[in-house]
Parts: structure tokens; sequence; C-alpha cells
């Protein structure tokens, strides 16, 4: 927008900007094609000359305003979204990583991000180096090499919790002349924007709170416009030379500050096709009107459930951010002075046996793979989503075997704990 509103503004009136006459509520562009008059002018488009869509398997106005909004919240240069939040993160890093590169990433991201990165990104030929957020700055310098790209990183780990010091990061992987794309998920733009601690990339699955109940699968990619690919141009060729499946673009020089994410949109969209269907922006749009309002619920929600936890004599555990003395609150402070995010993790004196008991009692919260949505929901995940990884890759990711993920939603807060309460006396 052209004045400098404050992000519950922008949550509302960013994106969709009608003109005199026109529907005040964001449409859906439900057309997979353009009409143009003269194929001369078609020519122009395929060629980038000129603006325009042509197909929605690489842009649509509705996709197109709501990354608008998303971009504004994070304060980015240009934005893109993608169908998934997997897909985001695949996008994000295969935009500069081609076989024979190599990424640093931390540890504790969410279970199907490491997954792609370790174990599919490899079998393309990307190498990954896993390394732990809380090492220092010696120890972070070791895992880098001549072919590293970029370093990935969650700001809140899901579901380990750990709170990335971003500048530590950013200074790092500046250090070594690579962007730092960090994943905002679980803290969104609302609680945290990373561009203003050195990150360089966003990325979100916007299927959790931006949508917020649970409707549609989602992502998107924001670039802050800060990286400067040319200075380090034979690192990113992808960027800085001749794309010869566009006609011989190169990226940088036509686009600026735009370059990451316009290769991204006509050259992994075009040839992967991963994008989000209208329909699902549009409802993704509704739920960022609410997002500043619903994580202010979720956060002190939160903070009520994990003390009550705490205090609980059958808890033998409680991580939250918010809460003062946890190892992470003071990054949070830093990072998050607003709140973090609804997502807790405890366990249990009885372990692994009394958290599938407790979690079958309960009747308010739901058992689903699900996260960061409006209902409380919960989810064991060495059980359920990590239960891919090895123990050892378990503990590495921050993920006890008795670790449950409780995600505190927007119900009244004694309702929560009223139910946690009685799912607590079966244990
Ligand atoms: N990033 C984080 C932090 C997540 O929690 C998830 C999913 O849980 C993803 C990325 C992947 O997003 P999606 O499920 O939308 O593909």
């Amino acid at each position: 927008m052209s004045k400098a509103y404050k992000k519950e503004t922008l949550c509302v009136q960013a994106g969709w900007q009608p003109e005199n006459g026109q529907p005040r509520v964001l449409p859906i562009i439900q057309s997979t094609t353009y009409k143009y008059s003269t194929s001369e002018q078609m020519g122009r488009l395929f060629d980038l000359e000129e603006n325009g869509y042509f197909y929605t398997r690489l842009q649509n106005p509705t996709n197109d305003y709501v990354a608008q909004k998303i971009c504004e919240l994070e304060g980015g240069v240009a934005a893109m979204l993608t169908s998934s939040g997997q897909a985001a993160t695949y996008y994000a890093i295969f935009n500069i990583c081609e076989a024979g590169d190599h990424v640093v990433m931390s540890s504790t991201v969410y279970g199907g991000s490491f997954n792609l990165i370790t174990c599919t990104m490899k079998k393309m030929g990307i190498d990954c180096t896993v390394v732990d957020p809380d090492w220092s700055e010696e120890e972070l310098n070791k895992a880098f090499r001549e072919n590293t790209k970029c370093v990935f990183a969650e700001t809140i780990a899901n579901p380990a919790l750990v709170v990335l010091d971003i500048e530590k990061f950013a200074r790092i992987a500046h250090a070594h002349q690579v962007p730092l794309i960090v994943d905002n998920t679980f803290a969104t733009p609302i609680n945290c924007n990373p561009f203003k601690w050195g990150a360089d990339i966003v990325t979100h699955s916007t299927t959790k709170y931006m949508d917020g109940h649970a409707m549609c699968v989602g992502g998107a990619i924001v670039d802050s416009g800060n990286f400067d690919w040319d200075a380090h141009a034979e690192k990113f060729p992808g960027l800085t030379t001749p794309d010869e499946s566009y006609h011989g673009v190169t990226y940088t020089k036509k686009f600026g500050k735009a370059a990451y994410i316009t290769k991204a949109t006509v050259q992994l969209m075009r040839d992967l096709g991963s994008i989000q269907s209208p329909q699902n922006a549009f409802l993704l749009n509704v739920g960022l009107e609410t997002l500043p309002l619903r994580m202010e619920r979720h956060c002190e929600n939160a903070l009520a459930v994990a003390t009550f936890l705490q205090n609980h004599e059958k808890v033998a555990w409680v991580n939250y951010p918010g809460l003062e003395g946890n190892k992470y609150h003071e990054l949070a402070k830093k990072y998050m002075p607003n709140g973090t995010c609804g997502v807790i993790s405890f366990g249990l004196k009885g372990g692994r046996s009394a958290a599938e008991k407790m979690m079958d009692h309960l009747e308010l919260a739901a058992i689903v793979t699900h996260v960061a949505d409006a209902r409380t929901c919960v989810l064991h995940p060495a059980s359920h989503t990590h239960r891919q990884m090895t123990d050892e890759q378990l503990v590495e990711a921050g993920v006890a075997p008795d670790l449950i993920r409780f995600s505190v939603g927007i119900e009244h807060k004694d309702d929560i704990i009223a139910d946690l309460e009685q799912a607590l006396q079966f244990v």
C-alpha cells in the first residue's frame, strides 16, 4: 500500500485495491487463460518484454494480490504463492541450488523439510550439512563449503520450539556469501519479521496460522530484495547468467530486486507447476484478515496452558518459549516481543504410554496431523509427523520420544485447560 500502515491494517486492506465501482472483496479469477488481441503482444508476454498474465500455472491475479499482502506484512520486495509449504521450501532452495551444490540446515526444522532436504534433494545431487542452531559461530563456520549456496532454518522450530538466533545465522550466512532462508510459519509476520534481523528470503506454510482454519494447504515465498546476487555472481549462475530456457534472459540484469521471485515464477513454476489454486488463495486472504487478532489470542491461551501444565504434578516438563525461564525466552523476547505462537510441547512423568492415554481422553482437543489453527489440536510427533526419523535424528531435531505437541487454539482458555485437566486424570 502507498502509506506505511500498521500490520493490522495491512492484513485487512493490503493486496487487492479496488478502483471505482469494482468489488470491495478480492475477486476469484477462476480462469486458466487470458485473452489478447494480437499474437505479437502474446509473444512479448512470453518473452517477458511486457507485464501481463498469460497462463495461471505461472501467475494468477487472485494469487498475486494475496502474495502482495504477505509481501507487505513481511516487508519484502516480491512474493509468490505456492501450492503448499513443502513447495515453498523446495522452490526457495532449488531456485539457487543445483546438482553439485550444498545447503546448511538447522537440525530442528519441520520433519517434512528435513526429509525433503536430506533425502529427496540429496537424490537430486544437492548435499546438506545439518547443524545445531545453538552452536557457536565458530562451530557453525565449519559446516560451510565452497559449494554452499544457502542456509535454511525456522524462526520457531516445529515441534522443538527452538527460537532461532536470526542475527547470528544471518551473520554467518553472509560471511560465507550466501543468503539466509527462514521458514517463518510458526511466528507469522505478525510476531516476527526475519528481514529486520538480516534474513534474506522467508518461506511460509500458509496452511498454518495464515489460513488459520485448516481449510487450505498452501505456501508462500517472500524476497527481502537485500541479497546482492551479482556481488557473488559466480555462486548464483542461475540468476546472474543467461537462462537458455527463457530466451537467454539474465534475471538480475532484467528484473533487479525482483530477480529471485521472477526466476522462481517463470522458470520453476513453469516447469514444476506447484501453483496455488485461486480458490485457496481467496480463502487464505480471508484468513489473513484476522491473523493479528488470532495470533494475540493464540499466544495468550498458550501461555495460560503452559503455565497450567508447568504446575501439574503429572507433567514432567513443558517447553514454550513464552514461559519465563525457558531456554529460548530471551531470544523470543528479542525477536518476538509481542508473543511467539500457540504451539507448546510437553512430556508426562509416565512417558510415552501416559502421553497416548492422555491424548485418547481429550474431548475438545483433537488428535490431528495439523497444527496452528483455530481449533486446539494435539499430536505425538515421534509416532506421527516424525515417524520416518531414526531415534538419533529425533534427538537432533529436538523431538523427545515422549514429546506431546499441543497446538492451542482460540477457544476460551478455561475450556482448554479443563479438557487437559480431565484427560490427565486417566494417567
Ligand atoms: N514448514 C513448517 C514449519 C511446517 O510446520 C510445515 C507443515 O507442517 C511445512 C513447512 C510444510 O507445509 P505444508 O504442510 O503446507 O506443505
